[in-house]
This record gives C-alpha cells, structure tokens and sequence, in this order.
C-alpha cells in the first residue's frame, strides 16, 4: 500500500479525500471548513516549509505526494515538489487549467496589487472576487468608487465596500440577480478555472462589463500532472491495482 499525503483547500481535493481510506492523510493550511466526516486523516496546519514537509514525508512513511491546491497556492505547491524530491517519493500534481477569454470578452491581465489598483482607477463599482486580499485594502478605496468584496471571510464590513462572506458554486441566475442589484461595472478575479466560480464570466459577457483578470502564478513541474479529478483517480486505482 502506497501512502499518500493529499495537499488540499480546494473543492476538487476534497472529492479526492472522499475515495481516500484510513491509511492516508489529508493536509490543510486551516483557513476554511475541516471536514469531519472522512475516512482518512486530517491534518490542519503548515508543515514549516519545504523541510517540514519533507521531515512529514519521511515520519509518515508516506510514498506518494498529491498536490491539489488552488492554482494560486503556488508557495505550497513549490513545497510539495521540493519536499518529495528531497525525500525521495513521487509528486503528483492536479494542474486545473485556466479560463480562456471567450469572443467579446473584454480582460485587462494584470500580475500584483498595485497593477490592478491602476487599472480599476477609471471605475466605480468594481465586483472583488480575489479571496481576502482586498480586505486588507479597504481603507485605501478611492473616494470615486464602492466596492463589492466576495471571499469567504467574514468581516464587519465598512463605510466604502459591501463584503459578501459566500463560498461557491455560484448559479448563473444567481450572479445575474447580484450584478443586477450592485450595478457592477467591472469585475476582478483570479483565473481559478474550473465550473463553481465560472457563472460570473458568462454574465460579465452578457452586460458587456471588463474583468481584470489576475494571472496565473507559475509552478514547478510535478512527476505527473492531470488536468481533472476523474483523470487523478483512474491513475490512482492503477497505483493500487
Ligand atoms: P500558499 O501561499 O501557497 O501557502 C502558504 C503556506 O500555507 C504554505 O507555505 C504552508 O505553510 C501552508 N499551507 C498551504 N496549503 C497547505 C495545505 N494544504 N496543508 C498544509 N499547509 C498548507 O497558500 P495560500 O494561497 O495562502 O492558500 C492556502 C490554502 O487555501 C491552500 O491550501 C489552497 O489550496 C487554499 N486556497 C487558496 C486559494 C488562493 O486563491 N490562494 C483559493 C482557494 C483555496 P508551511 O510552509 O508552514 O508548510
């Protein structure tokens, strides 16, 4: 029996860990919900870097390293690969691909903060569905505009910005009745791929609305990359077969 340690924080590690038994381990930073009703092993919490990680590996016999954090997780991922190499095991990695803009899309591509900041100056109503980094920004919003916050934190809000603590899927009637009501006119996001979080795409197209579009971290290569969890799975039944 191959033990795995699956690095996770996703929707899609999550239906991993639902096939994986008692011998396994489920890993989590512990910024979200800890599944309580799993058959394998929650782990919650940093390893210590690349060596704690790798220290784990080796304490818990472990044979095979799954990455499937979020794509925009790339400290945790650069770990991993470092990590198995260092202790000699196989690293598997779930590399969900990106969206790809759609004729009449309008993407303004930016890499960091102060980039997306510059290019939103000329709206008013941006929609922030980033996670928790415009939290920290709140009282820098620009006496032009209101922000709109969507990320899983709770917060107590504030005079400038609405925070909407929401966790995905988001239906696409849903995001049409929330952009209806806010009068967005821009939307910023992470190109997370993926179908829980794609609806407000299709209704940024349907009103004409730019979306400032973050780009994609790199990653390290793993041993092997899949694209879906079907796909990870069937390797994995070969793994044990
Ligand atoms: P990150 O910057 O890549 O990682 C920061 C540190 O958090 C890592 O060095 C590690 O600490 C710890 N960590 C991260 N994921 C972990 C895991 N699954 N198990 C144990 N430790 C973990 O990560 P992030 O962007 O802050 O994201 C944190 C978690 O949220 C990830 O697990 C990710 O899958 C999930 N998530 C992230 C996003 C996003 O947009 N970034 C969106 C949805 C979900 P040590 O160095 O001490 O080991």
């Amino acid at each position: 029996m191959t033990r795995i340690l699956l690095l996770g924080g996703t929707g899609d590690a999550l239906k991993i860990a639902r096939r994986l038994g008692a011998d396994h381990v489920y890993s989590l930073a512990g910024l979200g919900k800890v599944p309580d009703d799993l058959l394998c092993t929650v782990r919650v919490g940093g390893f210590g870097g690349a060596e704690g990680m790798a220290r784990y590996i080796e304490q818990k016999r472990i044979g095979l390293v799954i990455d499937a954090t979020h794509p925009y997780a790339a400290q945790i991922s650069t770990n991993a690969v470092k990590a198995s190499h260092a202790a000699r095991v196989p690293c598997w990695a779930l590399r969900r691909p990106g969206w790809h803009p759609q004729p009449g899309d309008d993407w303004r591509m930016v890499d960091q903060w102060s980039e997306l900041t510059a290019v939103l100056a000329v709206f008013r109503r941006p929609l922030f569905t980033l996670g928790r980094e415009p939290l920290a920004h709140l009282d820098d919003i620009p006496p032009h505009q209101f922000w709109t916050v969507r990320c899983l934190d709770p917060h107590d809000g504030h005079a400038r910005a609405r925070i909407l603590a929401a966790r995905g899927p988001f239906t696409l009637e849903g995001e049409r009745a929330l952009f209806s009501a806010e009068a967005f006119d821009v939307v910023v996001s992470k190109n997370s791929g993926g179908s829980a979080t794609e609806a407000k795409l299709e209704v940024a197209r349907e009103c004409g609305l730019p979306v400032v579009m973050l780009r994609r971290p790199e990653l390290p290569a793993a041993d092997r990359e899949f694209e879906g969890v079907v796909e990870l799975l069937d390797a994995l039944r070969h793994l044990s077969s």
